[in-house]
């Protein structure tokens, strides 16, 4: 029986060979018909055998081409036309419609064969792509996806490659940045004067360059790279003292997964990941004897490795047989740098060399940082190669939404249908260039994504800078989001759960009802609203900000609590090195509460654990002092003491007992490694005995962890194998960052389910 079928396909299918795919689909079932993308996908008209038909539509959705993502395929009968042929047709363009845009592809192995082959006449072509691999958001200008709207409109396709690009049986067909060495991008090697150096083949000099411990800018594919020899402790202490950032660690970069399992440990899954598309910085746990320089990652247990992913990776590393440090370039707490010019300015006084190109990048966007936990990726941070590809809801916005996130690690959302445009990382909005990034990022994403808000959400905090943003939008309405339940409403959102749930929120801090700095929070919440059911409880952060910055002052700030005028007598080395002069200070902020706002933070808890111990009493970068705590975990089993107080209806958290135990095990000359184990116990100890409680009192029994607290993978692991034993259901974070760069997305759900309940302005 022959039948007329209309197909329509929503999903990431532009941009990644599915038209072509389609296209042979049917010549092979013998089907006649029509194939074109429009701006909600690609629709298909088709006739013929309705068993053909039907296996043709299953091949679709069981095979489609590697980088197509399909959300939806709908399918109806039509009018038969009457076609001879299958072909493929020009976009038909409606307006109001939306398409998800591919994130960029790492080289796919057709182009890396070619890239090594002498007799291609793309051998060593550093932009070599195809309809599988190449860059995609970072060169998108405005939609559709077609060449002529992206940063690679100046550059006129030679015959062979036009050939190629209007071809269906070619493997470039409509692969926009299509280009070759006769009519694509170039290479442009300059001195730290910015003078142009003439070699006939900048990839070996360049590579030559870093074998003699040179730091190399490298304009990547979202942005510039800072580059040197990871092997050699000079050249990377070089970058580091360059850079000021003396402690962060930088990402590394090696030639294939051997390469990395010399250095680290790495599972199947981790390997999955590292030689996956996407190519991001995965954290694998250092091998013992690993020969990168110490300097690329102090303090750490692991390193942030990667392989890699452009075409000009894959030449510098094949032909250096380095491994080479790979940092944003950028100066420590500024977003990456991606314009030449800007560059140029930036880096000065960190790069000695520049290895430019001419393709011009749109977008910035960093490499995306992944770690694997129990047998699953988890984003720490959510950026090139994954944005700006949307999750996909159970949910449906009532309205478009624009969530404008929070402080530090930055990334806004955009809500439409059950579409959440999650952004790619932005940084810390502490200063103008990251606010500019902010700004610019959310009007690029609106204008290719069809998305005008007509709703935004944002944090309570009244500093922060996306807050001033979200306020300063002018006839729109405003909904205001509490920090700890956007947490956990993200958590939620992403796992597609709904009703309420105990939701535990550590991290460092967020902005209280009460006007307190929360952070060590047990809430029982649903998208709506939230109770604060529990809380660490409150102690002053004498300097405020300052606090976070030197972890000491928080240290002292608990034992002062605790100990008062005897703290000063504790026979312990933190209080033996106390700053003598500034203590008095600090104690009379505290006695007075001037600048000593109060804090339930589990951020600064750890902190002032990690001060007290004597890891670190002032950090170069955000959560250093937990991070290095974690780091110098033994797997000592032990548990401090706590107390659980009920107040009103809240459970409080009381430390003091853990505190006095860790001052008596410090007398005692009790090592720093169990200590800080024993202490990650309580932790998770502390969440289990709250839950435990809230389960008694609210009959629920699904727990979702949130925050930044839980990036710390040993906290993380003990508390789910507790609560597990327990049986409560655990939720935690996979494709969305624990971080704050995942609280856009609950603040856009529950500023959603408010104007749901008929919230009024
Ligand atoms: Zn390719
Ligand atoms: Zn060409």
């Amino acid at each position: 029986m022959n039948v007329s079928v209309r197909i329509d396909i929503k999903g990431i299918v532009q941009g990644v060979g599915f038209r072509p795919f389609v296209y042979h689909l049917a010549k092979k079932y013998g089907l006649l018909g029509h194939v074109c993308n429009n701006t909600s996908g690609v629709s298909i008209e088709i006739e013929g055998q309705k068993s053909k038909i039907d296996e043709f539509i299953e091949m679709i959705k069981t095979a489609p081409p590697p980088q197509a993502v399909i959300f939806e395929i709908t399918s109806s009968d039509i009018e038969p036309v009457g076609y001879d042929d299958f072909v493929i047709r020009p976009s038909d363009d409606q307006k109001e419609k939306f398409v998800p845009i591919s994130p960029e592809i790492a080289t796919c192995n057709h182009c890396l064969a070619e890239l090594f082959d002498p007799f291609d006449r793309r051998y060593r072509y550093p932009f070599i792509n195809c309809t599988n691999c190449g860059p995609r958001f970072s060169i998108v200008k405005d939609i559709p996806y077609d060449r002529k709207f992206t940063t690679m409109a100046p550059f006129k396709m030679c015959r062979e490659c036009k050939k190629e690009y209007d071809d269906p049986d070619n493997r470039r067909f409509h692969a926009q940045p299509n280009a070759c060495p006769v009519c694509g991008p170039g290479l442009t090697l300059l001195n730290d004067k910015l003078r142009k150096i003439d070699v006939p083949d900048a990839i070996s000099e360049v590579c030559t360059l870093l074998k003699d411990g040179n730091v190399i800018a490298i304009k990547g594919l979202g942005g510039y790279h800072l580059a040197c020899d990871a092997l050699n402790p000079d050249a990377v202490f070089k970058l580091r003292s360059r850079k000021y950032r003396e402690y962060k660690p930088f990402a590394i970069m090696v030639k294939d997964i051997e390469a990395a399992k010399r250095l680290c440990y790495v599972n199947e899954k981790e390997e999955k990941v590292l030689t996956g598309s996407i190519r991001p910085i995965v954290l694998l746990r250092k091998r013992p004897g690993c020969s990168v320089a110490e300097d690329v990652a102090p303090h750490q247990k692991y390193h942030g490795v990667m392989l890699p992913y452009t075409p000009l990776h894959h030449l510098i590393v094949e032909e250096s047989g380095l491994v080479l440090v790979m940092t944003s370039g950028n100066m420590s707490s500024e977003p990456i740098v991606y314009h030449d010019e800007q560059a140029f300015g930036r880096l000065k006084n960190i790069a000695d060399f520049y290895c430019i190109h001419n393709r011009e990048i749109h977008i910035r966007t960093d490499d995306s940082v992944i770690r694997v936990w129990r047998g699953k990726e988890v984003v720490l941070r959510r950026a090139r190669g994954i944005a700006p590809f949307p999750l996909v809801l159970n949910l449906r916005f009532q309205e478009n939404i624009l969530a404008c996130g929070a402080e530090l690690k930055n990334a806004f959302c955009l809500g439409k249908e059950n579409f959440a445009f999650l952004s790619h990382h932005i940084g810390d909005l502490e200063n103008l260039e990251t606010l500019t990034s902010f700004e610019e990022g959310i009007e690029h994403l609106q204008r290719i994504f069809n998305i005008s808000p007509t709703l935004v959400a944002y944090d309570l905090h009244p500093d922060y800078l996306a807050t001033k943003y979200a306020l300063s939008l002018e006839d729109i309405p405003k909904i205001g989001v509490q920090h700890h339940h956007a947490h956990i409403v993200s958590c939620m959102v992403e796992n597609k759960i709904e009703g309420e749930v105990i939701g535990v929120s550590f991290d460092g801090t967020g902005y209280g009802t009460d006007g307190t700095v929360w952070g060590g929070e047990f809430l029982i919440c649903d998208y709506r609203g939230f109770k604060r059911a529990g809380h660490l409880e409150y102690t002053p952060l004498p300097g405020g900000e300052k606090a976070i910055k030197e972890p000491w002052r928080m240290a002292a700030s608990f034992l002062y609590k605790i100990y008062h005028d005897k703290m000063i007598d504790l026979d312990i080395d933190f209080v033996k090195k106390l700053d003598r002069e500034k203590w008095p200070t600090i104690q009379k902020m505290i006695d007075k509460g001037i600048n000593s706002p109060l804090t339930s933070s589990a951020g600064r808890l750890f902190d002032a654990v990690s001060a007290l111990v004597g890891i670190r009493d002032e950090i170069y970068y955000e959560g250093q002092a937990a991070i290095e705590l974690e780091m110098a975990a033994d797997s000592e089993e032990g548990v401090y003491p706590f107390e659980l107080k009920d107040v009103g209806d809240k459970i409080l958290v009381l430390v003091e007992p853990l505190f006095r135990e860790i001052v008596s095990d410090l007398e005692r000359g009790v090592g720093v490694e169990s200590i800080s184990s024993r202490f990650h116990n309580t932790i998770a100890n502390i969440i289990l005995s709250v839950c435990l409680k809230l389960k008694k009192t609210s009959e629920l029994a699904r727990v979702a962890l949130s925050g930044g607290v839980f990036q710390n993978n040993l906290l993380l692991e003990k508390t789910y194998v507790l609560l597990d034993k327990y049986g409560f259901k655990i939720y935690t974070h996979r494709k969305v960052p624990p971080n704050d760069g995942g609280i856009a997305l609950g603040q856009a759900a529950v500023a959603n389910e408010r104007i749901l309940r008929g919230y009024t302005f």
